[in-house]
Order: C-alpha cells, then sequence, then structure tokens
C-alpha cells in the first residue's frame, strides 16, 4: 500500500445520521477524523475541540485570512472549515482522514485533491428525513424547514459524489462505506509506489 493517507470526503442531509456513521467509522476502523471550525452556537452536549472548534465570526476570518482552512463554507447561517495542518499531517504520516462536510466544502476539496473519496449518505426517502431531523429534538420548526430547503437544494449536488450509501441500517452503512474505502485503497493506480518497490525487490533475489 502506499504510504500517504487518503482524503474521504462523507457528506449527507442534515439530519441523515452521517455523524453517527463517522463515529462508528472512525471506533471500528480506526480512521482519523477531522475536526472542523464552525461560528455556530455549541448544541447542548457539544464540546469545544470534540465536535467542532466553536469560533467567533473574527476568528474564522481570521483564520481565512492565513490560509488555515483547506477549504470553508457558508451552510443555513454559519460558516463551517476544514483546519488546515491537521489533514496535512495525518495525510503525510498515512493515516486516512474523513472530512463530515457538506456539499460547497466536498467540491472544494475534489479540485485541490482529485484523489479524494466522496461518498454521499442518503435518507431511504424525504420523509424519514424530515422524521429524523424532528427526532433529533435539538432545533426548531424554522431552522427544520430551512434545512429541508437546504436538504431539496443538496439533492442536485449527489449528482458529483462518486459513492451514495443509503443509511437505513446503520450496520450496514458503516460496512458499505468502510468497503468503499478499502476498494479504493487496492485499486493499482494508489499503489504505484508499492508496485515499483515489489518489482525492485523481486529483481534483486
Ligand atoms: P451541523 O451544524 O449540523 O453540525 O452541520 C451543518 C453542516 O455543515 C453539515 O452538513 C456538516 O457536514 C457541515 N460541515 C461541518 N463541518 C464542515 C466543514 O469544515 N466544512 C464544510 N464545508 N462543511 C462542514
Amino acid at each position: 500500500m502506499d504510504k500517504k493517507g487518503h482524503l474521504i470526503v462523507i457528506s449527507g442531509f442534515s439530519g441523515v445520521g452521517k455523524g453517527t456513521v463517522v463515529k462508528n467509522l472512525v471506533d471500528k476502523y480506526g480512521y482519523s477524523l477531522s475536526i472542523s471550525a464552525t461560528t455556530r452556537a455549541p448544541r447542548e452536549g457539544e464540546v469545544d475541540g470534540r465536535e467542532y472548534y466553536f469560533k467567533s465570526v473574527a476568528d474564522f476570518q481570521n483564520l481565512i485570512d492565513y490560509n488555515g482552512f483547506i477549504e470553508w463554507a457558508q451552510y443555513v447561517d454559519n460558516y463551517y472549515g476544514t483546519p488546515r495542518k491537521f489533514v496535512e499531517t495525518e495525510m503525510a504520516e498515512g493515516r486516512d482522514v474523513i472530512l463530515e462536510i457538506e456539499v460547497q466544502g466536498a467540491m472544494n476539496v475534489k479540485r485541490q485533491y482529485p484523489d479524494a473519496i466522496l461518498i454521499f449518505i442518503a435518507a431511504p426517502n424525504a420523509e424519514v428525513l424530515k422524521e429524523r431531523l424532528a427526532g433529533r429534538g435539538t432545533e426548531t420548526e424554522e431552522v427544520i424547514n430551512k434545512r429541508m430547503k437546504r436538504a431539496a437544494e443538496e439533492s442536485h449536488d449527489i449528482d458529483e459524489y462518486d459513492y451514495i450509501v443509503v443509511n437505513d441500517d446503520l450496520d450496514q452503512c458503516v460496512q458499505d462505506v468502510n468497503s468503499i474505502i478499502v476498494c479504493k485503497k487496492c485499486m493499482r493506480e494508489n499503489n504505484l509506489s508499492f508496485i515499483e518497490d515489489i518489482k525492485r525487490e523481486l529483481q534483486m533475489k
């Protein structure tokens, strides 16, 4: 296997359960998870530095100015960004890094890292998505409606993703996402230096 880690971008509609999918991927398979910065207020139970780095708009702007993000985007009324240093260090050390980000950010990452694996987590249907959003109980009706509207817009971007996984059964979804990543990592084009090395080694035997 080639040494450099892979970048895995996971997107999906708000409320689809992608946070849980990602947590399972990290716990079960040891992927490295990038923690984003955001200007949105913490939800109950969220801890600075665990779910997000919670920032003021001024601090976020400062990070943009200093090229501190690989990508950043505005989502609903807040800014979200992927800190550059963590991702670059992890990848350089051979670890596969998951970014759980929205569509604009995913497209931006794809432009900079054409090898990134883009996976979209979908709900089985729109009704289930709305039920899950309402069921979370942390958002107001107004925010739920905004997010459903945003989901309708995002549905047009599904076409940009390499892989679509439906989150109906959590374990199956997690297993499918892992299989996609393993499959992509095993592709010949992602193992060119390994192939070169083993050929050279065998010549010398
Ligand atoms: P939430 O407020 O529900 O935690 O996140 C809202 C949306 O922002 C989700 O779709 C989430 O994937 C996305 N998001 C989280 N972090 C980032 C980031 O660093 N960059 C971008 N572009 N989107 C992000």
